[in-house]
């Protein structure tokens, strides 16, 4: 994605701006990186706090945070939708997920995070071994604007249930919904465990140099280098979930209807302005003919309007990026059957649909982020696994078929697969949640998600004295020669 632009910055203050009238939403301060690193200081002693509560005492604060957010649903949704722009239905079904996540992650904590035992070995057979994933301390968490409640909620839930206090630098987008959450979470638990600072850029990269013990970002590929170059400074571990080009694959035997269905809402909620949205659809011959006319005449009658089932176009300069997508497709022998060139507006982009396009074309390979779509006939599912997997991206993907799903699934190199459905991974708190390639690295949601912002802490507890003492300088010929005899015993009788 291209970088954003400037925001409307007076001083040390910027505006957040409704996309689909221009009007301004909110005033918040552009945070320096001494105020970072105040918070992240600040949000060190809560850290303290907040760990030495333990699962359940945490369990019930989230818990207390999300019934308080879910009481006020409307009221977020209202601002998220006045924010970026979705339909408030839209952001109610993200709000709702991400809270969702919150009760999932409070309540599944101790069981994935606490202390369990593991077998000690045959070598080690006299220790009692075990292990515990700690909290990490302070986390930062940088998120986008597409899904300003759901994305950072996979960190900050996650974090804030395995122990950790977060420090979160919404993007300059949508700090109004960022502060919602803080705010919010101050209500509901009484103290800043959870921090805001807002800016732009440049706060994010404080916050990446300020000590952090994790930073989770959330965003496009080519910022997700950055924080990672500006992290190595100090080997402070990062999660990268970045773009994506996820694909819809249609077999021969699918349920057309529902594959038609889910490609259209894949590619269009949200504007198309989704990591995990659908961005090409592979479709056997069999079924092609039957799939182009059927998504196209449903979208037809699709509105991108203010107020419609489709918004704007969040970040002005994202229209420039689809519109260089829709014109190179066009250029090179691809062709519209909805939308085209014509469809990309100042602020609205109505529903375009592609096909013949060449596959080394910037509508397939690059994230487009509009509501667009690129649709190519294959002729056998290898074909389709195979196009699939030719781009840097490895974020979710799509698969209609009714025999062959699990087949198909397992051989696309995604982080997730949804299976007759589209997106549905995502609102399964129990999986986990990231890419491969491009679409970075690191795992939120599931007990992956909780894991990440841990780390494992392993005790060998010495049960009885050993036969032959192996960590001693006391250890004898005849000890070396019995510990030969007891490894090839268990080793050394195998197939070469
Ligand atoms: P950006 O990469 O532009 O920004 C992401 C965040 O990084 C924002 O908070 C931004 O702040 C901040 N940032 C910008 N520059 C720096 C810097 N130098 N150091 C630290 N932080 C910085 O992404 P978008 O907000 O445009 O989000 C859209 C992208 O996010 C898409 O590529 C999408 O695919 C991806 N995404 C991935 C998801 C996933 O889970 N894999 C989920 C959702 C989105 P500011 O806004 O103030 O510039």
């Amino acid at each position: 994605m291209t970088q954003a632009p400037a925001r409307p910055q007076s001083g040390s203050t910027f505006e957040s701006l409704n996309p689909a009238t221009g009007e301004v939403v909110g005033t918040h301060p552009v945070q320096t990186a001494e105020e970072v690193q105040a918070a992240v200081d600040r949000a060190r002693v809560e850290a303290e706090w907040w760990a030495a509560l333990g699962f359940a005492e945490r369990k019930a604060h989230l818990n207390a945070w999300k019934t308080l957010m879910t009481r006020r649903l409307p009221e977020l949704a209202d601002l998220v939708s006045r924010e970026m722009g979705k339909p408030a239905s839209d952001a109610m079904l993200e709000a709702g997920l991400a809270v969702d996540h919150i009760a999932w992650a409070a309540g599944n904590a101790k069981k994935v995070l606490g202390r369990h035992h593991v077998s000690s070995g045959m070598l080690m057979v006299n220790q009692s071994a075990s292990v515990a994933f700690k909290p990490l301390g302070v986390v930062g968490v940088i998120g986008p604007w597409n899904y300003p409640i759901f994305t950072p909620m996979g960190s900050i839930a996650y974090a804030l249930a395995a122990g950790n206090a977060v420090v979160f630098k919404p993007s300059e987008y949508t700090p109004g919904v960022g502060g919602w959450l803080v705010q919010t979470f101050q209500e509901a638990v009484g103290r800043p465990v959870l921090q805001l600072v807002t800016g732009l850029g440049e706060t994010g990269a404080a916050l990446c140099r300020a000590g952090v013990d994790k930073l989770a970002f959330t965003g496009s590929t080519a910022t997700g280098k950055k924080v990672m170059a500006a992290c190595a400074e100090t080997l402070t571990p990062v999660v990268i979930e970045a773009g994506g080009k996820d694909s819809v694959i249609v077999d021969a035997d699918a349920d057309v209807e529902a594959a038609v269905d889910a490609a259209l809402w894949g590619a269009c909620s949200n504007a198309g302005q989704t990591c995990i949205g659908v961005e090409r659809v592979y479709v056997h011959e069999q079924v092609y003919d039957e799939f182009v006319s059927a998504i196209t005449a449903k979208a037809t009658g699709l509105e991108a309007a203010e107020g419609g089932k489709i918004g704007p176009i969040t970040m002005p300069s994202q229209v420039e990026v689809i519109r260089s997508h829709v014109q190179d497709a066009l250029d090179r022998g691809g062709r519209a059957v909805l939308g085209g060139a014509g469809a990309v507006g100042d602020r609205f982009v109505q529903p375009t649909i592609l096909v013949d396009v060449p596959e080394d074309s910037l509508a397939v390979q690059e994230e487009t982020f509009g509501p667009t779509l690129t649709i190519s006939k294959v002729r056998t599912m290898d074909e389709a696994i195979e196009k699939t997997n030719a781009t840097r991206y490895g974020l979710g993907n799509t698969v209609f078929s009714k025999a062959r799903g699990m087949e198909i699934a397992e051989r696309v190199r995604s982080g997730m697969t949804a299976i007759n459905g589209v997106i549905t991974f995502a609102g399964i708190p129990s999986l986990p949640f990231g890419g491969v390639g491009d679409s970075g690295f690191g795992r939120i949601h599931g007990p992956e998600g909780l894991k990440e912002f841990t780390y494992a802490k392993a005790i060998a507890r010495q049960r009885f004295k050993p036969m032959i003492n192996l960590t001693s300088f006391d250890r004898t010929a005849k000890a070396d020669k019995q510990f030969a005899q007891v490894l090839g015993l268990l080793h050394g009788r195998g197939r070469k």
